[in-house]
């Protein structure tokens, strides 16, 4: 059983709010908010992060999940988003400006690196480096690095990042430390009691949980999620529905019980393919010998998502032991109750990446491990 950090179990429930009203908070389905009088309007209006005007800015409902998710991350504020990607590209649009540089570390989800392309039309570049070294992080930062953004887990290879020397290295140079925790979720890791300036999260995955909403988050310092706000959240307009926070405020309520299971069947299964014949690596925090030191000081244990890099003579191989997994539903994302698979390449690979052919990433569900075992061993027999 993972031993999760106190008091997280009791936030993702809001039993630490008090016993009295609904066990969920109403859903405020209204875009505006009247006031009593003029004056009270104007007032509330010049500081719409704080106050529920118009549901663009803030709405109660949603204001209850940026709250739990600040908690959770133990950061001063939080800002929800209609998606990650809201969250990515708020982030990155609202703390830049031309002549700024970005470094990215690790593996990074492709459409954040999408979205750093777009910024190069407007003057902001950016560079990537995939070592866990601090003197090669180091060397790669620019005078005009203003963000340093990384993973850990990272993307598709799970392979880990030192998040504390990072914290410390870019707060030494005056720049701004940004990790996407999307994989660890805020109760198997806490980056900002590591140093970390900013955490985003696709909370499409296991936050939500149950597949049927997407939505993102960031949390920080009070004075960054406020220049994020005003400078990119108002203005790019991806805001949380009040109906998707409530089914967000939902699905935290049982994280805790679904990431025990998610956790423990990963571990099993990883387990069983690290010894299988027809699995060349299994990528999985766990497993990974040269990451034993990171994983021990920066994970309390890992989610329910690996990929595996399986002996397969071609690609078209890969792909059809894939379609005979039976339980492991075809498909984009993760991290709901439903196991799925996805390969690694989404077309056969015309130069050497780091992602190879046969690597295939799966999310593992609720369905058990004893019949996830099985389907894969028929699918690699
Ligand atoms: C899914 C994902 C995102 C993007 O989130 P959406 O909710 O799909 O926009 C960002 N980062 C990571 C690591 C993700 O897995």
């Amino acid at each position: 059983m993972i031993e999760f950090y106190p008091e997280d179990e009791l936030i993702c429930l809001g039993a630490d709010e008090g016993v009295d009203g609904p066990v969920l908070p109403p859903i405020d389905q209204a875009s505006l908010f009247r006031k009593r009088t003029i004056e009270e309007l104007l007032a509330e209006l010049s500081a719409e992060h704080a106050n529920a005007v118009y549901s663009r800015g803030t709405n109660p409902g949603v204001r209850i999940l940026e709250d739990r998710l600040a908690r959770l991350e133990r950061g001063e504020a939080c800002k929800s988003f209609s998606s990650g990607m809201g969250a990515v590209s708020a982030v990155l649009f609202g703390l830049l400006k031309r002549g700024d540089h970005i470094l990215f570390v690790n593996d990074i989800y492709g459409p954040t690196i999408e979205f750093a392309e777009r910024l190069e039309d407007y003057g902001v570049s950016h560079s990537r480096v995939f070592s866990a070294d601090i003197a090669a992080i180091e060397q790669a930062m620019r005078d005009e690095t203003k963000i340093v953004y990384f993973e850990s887990p990272g993307s598709m290879l799970f392979r880990l990042a030192p998040i504390a020397a990072i914290a410390a290295l870019t707060k030494s140079r005056g720049a701004i430390s940004v990790i996407d925790n999307t994989v660890a979720t805020p109760l198997l890791q806490k980056p900002i009691a590591m140093g970390v300036d900013l955490v985003i999260h696709s909370c499409s995955k296991y936050i939500g949980g149950h597949s049927d909403v997407v939505g993102g988050a960031v949390i920080g310092s009070e004075e960054l999620i406020e220049r994020i706000f005003y400078k990119a959240y108002m203005l790019l307009g991806a805001a949380t529905a009040p109906m998707n926070a409530f089914l967000l405020l939902r699905g935290l309520m049982t994280l805790p019980a679904r990431l025990a299971r998610h956790h423990a069947d990963a571990m099993a299964l990883a387990q069983f393919l690290k010894t299988h014949k027809r699995v060349k690596r299994v990528h999985h925090p766990a497993f990974n010998e040269d990451d034993a030191t990171l994983f021990a000081q920066q994970m309390r244990a890992h989610s329910g998502l690996f990929s595996i890099e399986i002996d397969a003579p071609s690609f078209g191989d890969v792909l059809e032991r894939v379609n005979r997994l039976k339980l492991f539903g075809k498909a984009v994302s993760w991290g709901g109750v439903e196991s799925l698979v996805i390969t690694g390449r989404k077309k056969p690979a015309t130069e050497k990446t780091r992602i190879p052919d046969s690597l295939i990433r799966l999310s593992v569900g609720l369905e058990g491990a004893g019949a996830l075992t099985r389907d894969l061993e028929q699918a690699l027999a």
